[in-house]
């Protein structure tokens, strides 16, 4: 069997034409969704990342700021720079572009951003209404995992899902996801022995370590659906994620290329949540 790719490219082009119209009826109201991203210093990955996120906005008619600073600034000032956003009515999400320097606790600086402009699902209120299944932002990586399977027809009720990396950004809210679509979850990590005699028993695997080739096709039940979020870079420079991708095609059903799958549906469901917030601010 040859898996059906899930292009992530597709579904965000369409998901974002949704979040264009929605956006267009509130702005219409004078209630024009914003983003605020904040950058410190100058990390090339995070300056490219914060590039494409307030171009994202753009394309969809959203109000977008930059609010790049030194890697210098203190935490008392990005933390009263958090606060000033909390409290600017133009702005409906906020996102911190981690990793901050280290002289910044990363905890305290999420931990401050308004629940209710949580964009990104990192802050404690936003895992904790996760885990409680109250509403609340979801983390966009394991969101836009989620709208991958609807997408493809794959009801995870009554399936086995492995997810492997424990993160509180990518594996412990997907597993969460999971769990609430009524899955049986496994989550593995870097001291699950044996790998594979998990993996061989998942409908849905999802790879989110940050190692290359770390799932390949011996590790996979034949038909079972892949979303592979790593992302790694091959020899070459070429981005590649955590799962053997040719070799792992010819078991699966369905699969993720990377890059073209789970990287630009994260963008995407940023727009969601902010357009959430915006809708519910309104
Ligand atoms: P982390 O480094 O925070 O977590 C990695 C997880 O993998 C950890 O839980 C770790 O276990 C586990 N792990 C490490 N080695 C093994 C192993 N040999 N076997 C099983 N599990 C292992 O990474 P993130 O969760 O932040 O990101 C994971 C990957 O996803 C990265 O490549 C990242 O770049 C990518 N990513 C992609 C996004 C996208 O939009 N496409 C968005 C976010 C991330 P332990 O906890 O025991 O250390």
């Amino acid at each position: 069997m040859t898996a059906q790719l899930i292009d992530g490219n597709a579904l965000a082009k369409q998901i974002r034409a949704e979040v264009a119209t929605r956006v267009a009826a509130l702005t219409a109201q004078g209630r024009k969704p914003g983003l605020a991203v904040i950058l410190v210093g100058d990390d090339p990955a995070s300056q490219v990342y914060v590039k494409h996120k307030v171009a994202d906005c753009e394309g969809v008619g959203m109000h977008s700021v930059l609010d790049r600073h030194p890697a210098t600034m203190s935490e008392a000032d990005l933390l009263a720079r958090v606060r000033a956003l909390n409290e600017d009515p133009s702005i409906h999400g906020i996102l911190v572009q981690l990793p901050l320097p280290k002289h910044i606790d990363s905890a305290k600086v999420i931990g401050t951003i308004s629940p209710l402009k949580d964009v990104d699902g990192f802050h404690v209120a936003s895992a904790g209404a996760l885990l409680i299944g109250q509403p609340g932002f979801k983390s966009c990586t394991p969101y836009g995992c989620m709208k991958m399977l609807e997408h493809i027809g794959c009801n995870p009720r009554g399936k086995h899902a492995v997810v492997i990396g424990r993160s509180n950004i990518v594996g412990k809210p997907m597993a969460m996801l999971l769990l609430q679509a009524h899955a049986t979850v496994t989550i593995c990590h870097s001291a699950t022995p044996d790998l594979g005699a998990f993996t061989r028993q998942a409908d849905i695997v999802v790879a989110a370590v940050g190692k290359r080739n770390m799932l390949t096709a011996d590790m996979v039940k034949p038909g079972a659906v892949v979303i592979d979020v790593g992302m790694n870079r091959k020899d070459d420079g070429k981005l590649c994620g955590d799962v053997d991708f040719d070799g792992v095609r010819e078991v699966a059903s369905w699969i993720t290329p990377v890059p073209g799958g789970v990287g630009p549906m994260t963008r995407a469901m940023l727009l969601v949540n902010t357009l959430d917030a915006a809708e519910r601010a309104a």
